[in-house]
C-alpha cells in the first residue's frame, strides 16, 4: 500500500492567516488519519515577494496549533533540502530534460515585444496566448532567457477530490515560464517537480490555483509522471460572503489569536469546520476526533465564511472544557497586574468562578481585577442599565442600605449568602434583575461577574461592606 504523503508548501511572503493555516490543517489531518507523513516545504522562489522572518513565523504558527511535521524544513528528511531556493540544480536538470525532449524552449522576446503581442490580442478582442507567438527558431537556452514550456494545448478533464469533475478547453493551456531569467523556477514548474520527487500523494491547495491546473496537467503529461490526487479548498470569504477574506475583514496573523487569548484547540476546531463538517450537528471536535473523522469528500465546494463570533464562541466552549489546573497554567501571562502578588490557590479559586464565562484568556483582567484591587465606581453603569436606570437615586440608596445591613449579618459562605440574598428579595419586594444587578455593580463595577453569592463570598465581608458604602456615597452625590 502506498504511504499517504501530504505537504504544506507556503511561500515566505508574510504572516500566516486563517486561509493558509486551514490548508495546512487539512493536509495534516489526511496524513494523520492515514498514518502518513506530513511535509513542510518552503516555496521561496519569488525573491521579490519574500518577507524576512516569515519562515520562522510559519513554523511558530504551526507549532502553536499543534500541526507538527516529521519531514521538511528544520527537521530534514529523505528528500532534503525542503527549501526550494536550495534545490535550483534539481529544477535545472529537469528543465534540461524538457529541453532535450523538445518540450521546452528559450523565450527570445523582449518585454516590449511581449507587450506588443498582448496589446494586439486585446485590440482584436482575443485572449493573449503566448503559444500563438512561439518562435520558429528559438535560441539555445543559456540560462539568461526565460525557459518556456512547449505545451500541448487540448481540452482537459480531471477529477478534483473536492470540486469533482472539471473540464476546460484548449485555451486554458499555454506556454508558461518554467525557469525565469533570474535562474529561479516558477511555482508552476518547481512545485510539480518537488511533489513528484517527494512522493506527494495528495496536493491540497487553495482555489486560486484551480485555473492553472490544466497547465499543470499538461506538464505532468510531458514529464511522463503520474499526478497526485488534487484537492482544491474553496476560498475563505469575509463574513458577508461577498469577497475573499482580506486584512480589513479580519485576516490577521494567526499568532495574534494566541496573544488575544484564544486556545489552539479552539482555533483548530474552528479552522477544521471552515468548510468541513462530519455530516452531524457536532460542533466541538478534539484534535483526535478530527483526525478520526476528517475526509475530503465532506469538504464543501462552496466558499466558507469567516465568522469570528463563532470562533469566540468555540473558544469559550474550549475554555470550559479545560481542567482548572490546565486553564490556570495557560492564564499565566493574562492576569491583571494587581494579581501578581496574590497566591496561586487564591487565584485558582477566582479562576474557577469565572471559567464558565471567559470567552478569551485576555478577558481575565476585565473579569477579575475587582477581586484584586478596588474598582472605581462608574455611575453610568447604573444609569445605562435597563432596569436600574429607571429608578431614583433615593430608591437605589435605600436598596443599597438594606443590602449592606442584611449582608453584614451573613457568615459569607456561598450558601448562607444565597439565603441572605433570597430573603432580601422578599423583604425589599424587588426582582433579582434589579436587586442582584445593583449589588453586583456596587461590589465589582464590572460588566459581568460570576454568580453573585460566590462573588460576594470570594470578596469577603469587609470588602463587600466598604464597597457597598462607597456605592451609597457615590449614589448620594
Ligand atoms: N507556495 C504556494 C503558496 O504559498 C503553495 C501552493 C501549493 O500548495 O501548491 O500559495
Amino acid at each position: 500500500m502506498t504511504t499517504i504523503r501530504t505537504r504544506f508548501a507556503p511561500s515566505p511572503t508574510g504572516f500566516m492567516h486563517v486561509g493558509g493555516v486551514r490548508t495546512a490543517l487539512f493536509a495534516w489531518l489526511i496524513a494523520q488519519k492515514n498514518n502518513g507523513t506530513f511535509i513542510l516545504r518552503i516555496e521561496d522562489t519569488d525573491k521579490a515577494r519574500e518577507v524576512d522572518g516569515s519562515i520562522a513565523q510559519i513554523e511558530k504558527s504551526l507549532h502553536w496549533l499543534g500541526i507538527d511535521w516529521t519531514e521538511g524544513i528544520t527537521v530534514g528528511g529523505p528528500y532534503a533540502p525542503y527549501l526550494q531556493s536550495e534545490r535550483l540544480d534539481i529544477y535545472k536538470q529537469w528543465a534540461q530534460k524538457l529541453v532535450d525532449n523538445g518540450r521546452a524552449y528559450a523565450d527570445p522576446y523582449s518585454q516590449t515585444e511581449l507587450e506588443e503581442f498582448r496589446n494586439a490580442a486585446v485590440a482584436n478582442n482575443k485572449a493573449f496566448l503566448y503559444r500563438d507567438h512561439r518562435p520558429e527558431n528559438p535560441p539555445v537556452w543559456d540560462g539568461t532567457q526565460p525557459l518556456r514550456f512547449k505545451s500541448d494545448p487540448k481540452s482537459c478533464k480531471w477529477t478534483d477530490a473536492v470540486m469533482g469533475e472539471l473540464s476546460t478547453g484548449p485555451e486554458a493551456i499555454d506556454d508558461f515560464i518554467l525557469i525565469k531569467s533570474d535562474g529561479y523556477p516558477t511555482y508552476n514548474f518547481c512545485h510539480i517537480i518537488d511533489d513528484m520527487l517527494m512522493q506527494i500523494t495528495h496536493v491540497l491547495r487553495s482555489q486560486e490555483f484551480i485555473s492553472s491546473t490544466p497547465k499543470f496537467l499538461n506538464l505532468y503529461e510531458a514529464l511522463g509522471i503520474e499526478r497526485p490526487i488534487l484537492a482544491t479548498l474553496p476560498y475563505v470569504m469575509a463574513i458577508d460572503g461577498k469577497k475573499k477574506l482580506g486584512k480589513r475583514d479580519g485576516a490577521k496573523d494567526i499568532l495574534e489569536y494566541d496573544t488575544d487569548g484564544y486556545l489552539p484547540e479552539a482555533m483548530m476546531n474552528f479552522l477544521a469546520t471552515l468548510g468541513w463538517n462530519d455530516g452531524t450537528e457536532q460542533e466541538i471536535f478534539t484534535p483526535s476526533e478530527l483526525i478520526e473523522k476528517f475526509s475530503l469528500d465532506r469538504v464543501q465546494k462552496s466558499p466558507a465564511r469567516f465568522d469570528e463570533k463563532r470562533l469566540l464562541w468555540l473558544n469559550g466552549q474550549w475554555i470550559r472544557k479545560l481542567s482548572l489546573d490546565d486553564l490556570f497554567e495557560r492564564c499565566t501571562i493574562f492576569w491583571p497586574e494587581s494579581a501578581k502578588s496574590i497566591g496561586n490557590s487564591a487565584k485558582k479559586q477566582i479562576l474557577m468562578l469565572v471559567q464558565d464565562r471567559l470567552k478569551t484568556l485576555a478577558e481575565l483582567p476585565m473579569m477579575t481585577s475587582y477581586f484584586f484591587e478596588e474598582p472605581t465606581p462608574n455611575w453610568s453603569m447604573v444609569t445605562e442599565n435597563n432596569q436600574l436606570g429607571k429608578m431614583s437615586r433615593d430608591e437605589i440608596v435605600s436598596l443599597l442600605n438594606s443590602a449592606k445591613t442584611a449582608l453584614s449579618e451573613s457568615n459569607f459562605d456561598a450558601e448562607s449568602l444565597q439565603n441572605t440574598l433570597n430573603s432580601l428579595l422578599e423583604t425589599t419586594g424587588q426582582k433579582p434583575g434589579i436587586l442582584f444587578s445593583l449589588i453586583r455593580l456596587a461590589v465589582s463595577w464590572a460588566p459581568f461577574s460570576p454568580a453573585l453569592n460566590e462573588t460576594l463570598s470570594a470578596l469577603g465581608n469587609d470588602r463587600v461592606q466598604s464597597r457597598l458604602q462607597s456605592a451609597i456615597e457615590t449614589a448620594s452625590n
